[in-house]
């Protein structure tokens, strides 16, 4: 088994070595910070409309959350807060790989969160109902028609939430054959071009700094993922973020078991592009206690109590690393965005243990498969486990897009969507407002609505 990170999970333009950009633009209209799906689909979308956008990566395209998730593109389960962003999000992924002309592997092969009790199940009725009003194909099956579905399980679901037009595609392509996408409708991309920060002039942005000089523009969007809080912070804005990380592992290609994703308290599993399935755990959240665990516990309570069952927590590492960082550094020096240029988390060999563990448990078939690879991601999630979305902080033209919580891969474009109407003040079909920042500190509850 190869635990160390691998090439293949990753976005396909990593080489392993950081080459800078040739060049850089003086100005923007809008400069996007981060290369994941979020950035990368406002970038796209922006550029479609004419916009001069750059973005800047401190590292390659889908290093991180983007190129390393399971691949689910799922509707069900969502904190209805999500769903319309989501739906929209659904019909871009329907429609991306004849308007870009790429595979990306999307496939509509049906998400199964399948119950193991009645108490469960009685939770996905109540989400079914919960979103209703948005006709999503999403039902409850019992356990018959559960194993009619995965005639190769073994046994003893009480019934699932079932949603055949949800759908899976491959990480490692989506988000670099939208960055290509965005490169050819006149987006600038940069790689191996960390920001180091934002300069201001009269109360609004007047440049981004990046490592390889300053960019002059008025409008920033930082959809830096899990670095989004720090980025923040020194700009001495509050965004509570914490970090959970993820092991995955990926088998050898091998018999079908499952057309979609399936997904119970003891694995997630989905068939990958290349016959062998994406596999993790089902109920383990691996966080390492940092300073931020104890800045933010109060807002994350209600999330922290709703999972305590799954939590793992770790003292160690991650605490003092995150105490060693600085609040706020000088633009014109090394930043903390160069010094990790991509997050690269080991897996945990012991989680590791129990995926190939529940995956022969569940689906006795898969005994003889191989793991052939694993690796981590770092989740950064926000309170109410939903994102984070709109201008923020005192200076006017800075943006965040973050806190997207373990599932933005399949609401990425979407994301994208809405941020590119948001950004040049167009008409948004889809409302912002439950995505302000300002929620964590007006009073308003703070409410995870998801049903996984
Ligand atoms: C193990 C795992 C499984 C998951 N499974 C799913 C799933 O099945 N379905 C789903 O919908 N979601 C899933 N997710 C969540 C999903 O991957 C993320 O929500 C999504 O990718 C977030 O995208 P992003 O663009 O916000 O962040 P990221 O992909 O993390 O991108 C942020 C980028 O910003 C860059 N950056 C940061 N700071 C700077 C700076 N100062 N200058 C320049 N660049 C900077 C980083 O290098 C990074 O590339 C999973 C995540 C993990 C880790």
């Amino acid at each position: 088994m190869n635990t160390g990170h691998n090439e293949r999970v990753v976005a396909g333009t990593w080489s392993g070595t950081f080459t800078p950009p040739a060049s850089i633009p003086e100005h923007a209209d809008i400069v996007v910070i981060g290369g994941g799906i979020v950035g990368v689909s406002a970038a796209w979308f922006l550029a479609k409309q004419g916009i001069n956008v750059v973005l800047c990566e401190k590292g390659h395209i889908a290093g991180e959350q983007s190129g390393r998730n399971w691949g689910w593109v799922r509707q069900q389960g969502r904190d209805p807060r999500e769903l319309p962003m989501m739906i929209e999000s659904m019909r871009i992924f329907r429609e991306l790989e004849s308007e870009i002309g790429e595979n990306v592997g999307f496939v509509q092969g049906g998400c199964l969160l399948a119950a193991r009790n009645e108490r469960r199940l009685q939770k996905f009725h109540d989400w079914v109902k919960l979103s209703a009003e948005f006709d999503l194909d999403t039902r409850v099956i019992d356990g018959k028609e559960l194993h009619s579905l995965v005639p190769g399980a073994t046994p003893g679901w009480a019934g699932a939430m079932y949603t055949a037009g949800d759908g899976r595609a491959e990480p490692h392509k989506v988000t670099p054959a939208i960055a290509r996408a965005a490169v050819r409708d006149g987006a600038r991309i940069l790689t191996s071009c960390a920001v180091r920060g934002i300069e201001s002039q009269a109360g609004r942005v007047s440049a981004v700094i990046t490592e390889h000089g300053p960019i002059r523009t008025s409008v920033v969007l930082c959809a830096a993922g899990a670095w989004t809080s720090m980025f923040c912070r020194s700009m001495g804005i509050s965004v509570p973020q914490l970090k959970v990380r993820g092991t995955v592992a990926r088998t050898s290609a091998t018999q079908k078991i499952l057309e979609g994703n399936l997904f119970d308290d003891r694995l997630g599993i989905r068939l990958r592009e290349d016959g062998g399935y994406t596999v993790a755990h089902g109920s383990v959240l691996d966080h390492g206690l940092t300073p931020s665990t104890f800045r933010y516990a109060f807002k994350f309570l209600p999330a922290l109590m709703q999972e305590i069952k799954v939590l793992r927590l770790r003292f160690g590492k991650d605490f003092f690393d995150e105490l060693a960082m600085p609040n706020r550094w000088p633009l014109d020096d090394v930043s903390p965005f160069e010094q990790t240029r991509v997050l690269n988390p080991e897996p945990s060999k012991r989680i590791l243990r129990g995926i190939q563990k529940n995956m022969v448990a569940v689906f006795p078939a898969l005994a003889d498969v191989e793991i052939v690879e694993a690796w981590a991601g770092i989740v950064e999630t926000s309170p109410d486990v939903v994102p984070i979305i709109g201008e923020v902080g005192n200076v006017a033209g800075f943006h965040i897009a973050t806190g997207f919580s373990g599932h933005g891969f399949g609401i990425g474009p979407g994301a994208g969507k809405a941020l590119a109407a948001m950004l040049t003040g167009n008409e948004n079909s889809i409302d912002l407002t439950p995505f302000r920042l300002s929620r964590f500190f007006d009073g308003s509850p703070i409410r995870p609505m998801s049903a996984i």
